[in-house]
């Protein structure tokens, strides 16, 4: 006999879908993520000044995006890179929430900076490097605060689950699973962009799902057809880096779309996302119309 999703994953089972949890939407300010609106979170790389954060969030919001991103903290993998601005870059990312209204996801990197990234962020960003520090997920679930899980640039589907049923079993139910793209024999991109992740995750587990073009890319180029392959595949929003002037940018300019590219990968999207709203509309109506049906057996019977 075949074996089920639920019997492969069965070490996760509050990450799967059940008969009483189909879906899971996440409230971050007025927003829910995972509500049947594509949610866009977008903003540079790292904090760099305050020109930098607050040119770019009111860009990408007037852009449509409904959540700023930018790291305080940044996972380098030299020393001698730029490590983030820290708590200043914190202040900076909550100043222009101030200013344009957008929500914050911003990563943190060590359970001692939990406390001080909760305190200003929306949403804590578990990222790649980090999606197996068990002490750290049982420290940002517990703090309240949504958590944005990323996938392990060398995790299997099943390991990223285990590290979601971590953070629920730490009794926050507020997680976001983000696919960032994963390390293969192909160099060419920087990251596999792993869209049959995406559909699997859509498909057995009642968490949101999200996609990080750039990271998976690497090249701003590609960013715009990954970004409408996320919305085939069903992802509930995605995270996408922005900058200024993305050739000066201190940490991935090479993946960062510049202000007029995140207008033009919007513009993009948008026949896509037309076709998912009326997909959304049309599986609504089916469940009514089931429903009804339901009702008017229970009725003949009862
Ligand atoms: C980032 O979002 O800038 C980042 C470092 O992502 P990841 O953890 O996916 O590499
Ligand atoms: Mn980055």
């Amino acid at each position: 006999m075949r074996e089920s999703w639920h019997e492969r994953f069965a070490e996760t089972p509050d990450v799967l879908k059940s008969a009483q949890r189909q879906r899971t939407s996440v409230p971050v300010l007025d927003l829910q993520i995972g509500g049947g609106e594509f949610i866009v979170m977008a903003g540079p790389c790292a904090v760099e000044t305050e020109a930098q954060v607050m040119a770019t969030a009111n860009h990408v919001r007037h852009g449509g995006a409904h959540i700023l991103r930018g790291g305080a903290f940044k996972p380098r993998s030299s020393p001698y890179a730029f490590q983030g601005l820290g708590l200043e870059g914190l202040k900076l990312l909550a100043r222009a929430r101030q200013e344009t209204g957008l929500a914050i996801v911003t990563e943190v990197m060590s359970e001692d900076d939990v406390p001080m990234v909760a305190e200003y962020a929306d949403i804590l960003q578990i990222g790649s490097r980090n999606m197996e520090n068990y002490s750290l997920l049982e420290t940002a679930a517990r703090s309240g605060r949504p958590v944005l899980l990323k996938r392990g640039m060398m995790a299997t589907v099943a390991d990223m689950l285990r590290s979601a049923q971590m953070l629920l079993d730490n009794g926050n139910p507020n997680v976001i699973l983000c696919e960032r793209g994963i390390r293969t024999f192909e160099t060419a991109t920087r990251n596999t962009f792993d869209v049959a992740a995406i559909a699997l995750l859509k498909q057995i587990s009642h968490l949101p799902v999200i996609a990080d073009p750039s990271h998976a890319a690497g090249h701003r180029e590609l960013v715009p057809a990954l970004a409408r392959i996320a919305v085939a595949a069903e992802a509930d929003g995605l995270i996408v880096e922005v900058h200024p002037d993305p050739d000066k940018a201190w940490s991935d300019g090479e993946q960062s779309l510049s202000f007029d590219g995140f207008s033009e990968m919007m513009a993009s999207l948008d026949p896509y996302l037309a076709l998912r709203r009326q997909e959304i509309a049309q599986h609504e109506h089916e469940n009514r119309l089931s429903e009804a049906a339901g009702a008017r057996v229970m009725e003949a019977v009862g």
